[in-house]
């Protein structure tokens, strides 16, 4: 996978973010403050412009990432100035070590990508300190990595261990309904909480799903 897959994952799940703004932004009506889908539209645009060469909103200026790993540091970094709230930083977090990770490799192998999956995973968890069961984005990023990482050693292909990944992140989403947060805007419900999917989850799901769908392609 090269620096154009990276690019059309992105590309792809910004359209994919867009599309879906005002189902996120209803899952958080539910049980957070009805601006995750807002919130994220506005930063994958953002990521958008910064990946065609634009100059960043605090002025730095702009030029097109080279490598897998300068696309998802350079999301990340563009997440974390325009996405408020809680999601902002965490998935700023996890673009940046994820791209961390890849460093300056031209192309990224299966294992490789596990792990800057990995990463992601411990950026997210050290940043907001979620445990798997927390009705977070923890539940969805946290199976898939395991999924991709077993594909890996089972000695699946690009294609099979990328479905994995989707179908484990969709399944953990789906998997937060029936949990209570005890993490985030969410967890001041309490059992109110529960009989919701998580937002941040399903967002996600929605994400890795576009890394799958873009290699497919
Ligand atoms: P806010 O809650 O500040 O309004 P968003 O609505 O954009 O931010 O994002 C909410 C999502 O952030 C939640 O659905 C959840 O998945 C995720 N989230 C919140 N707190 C944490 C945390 N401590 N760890 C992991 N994910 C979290
Ligand atoms: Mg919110």
């Amino acid at each position: 996978m090269d620096t154009a897959v990276f690019r059309a994952w992105i590309g792809s799940a910004a359209a994919v973010i867009e599309a879906n703004r005002d189902h996120l932004t209803q899952l958080d009506a539910a049980i957070g403050d009805a601006d995750h889908g807002i919130n994220l539209a506005r930063g994958f645009a953002a990521v958008t412009a910064a990946l065609d060469g634009a100059d960043g909103a605090d002025g730095t200026a702009g030029s097109r990432p080279a490598t897998p790993g300068a696309v998802l540091t350079l999301t990340g970094s563009t997440l974390i100035s325009t996405v408020g709230g809680a999601s902002g930083p965490l998935y700023g977090v996890a673009f940046r070590r994820a791209g961390k990770a890849l460093g300056a490799a031209a192309t990224v192998d299966l294992p490789l990508l596990g792990e800057a999956l990995e990463a992601a995973l411990a950026g997210v968890q050290q940043l907001g300190a979620a445990r798997e069961g927390d009705k977070t984005m923890v539940d969805a990023l946290a199976p898939a990595t395991r999924a991709f990482g077993k594909a890996i050693g089972d000695g699946a292909a690009t294609a099979d261990a990328l479905s994995a990944l989707a179908e484990a992140a969709a399944a953990g989403a789906a998997a937060t309904i029936s949990m209570q947060a005890r993490k985030g805007r969410a967890s001041y419900l309490g059992p109110r909480s529960v009989g919701h999917e998580d937002p941040g989850a399903a967002s996600t799901a929605l994400i890795l799903t576009a890394l799958r769908d873009v290699v497919a392609r």
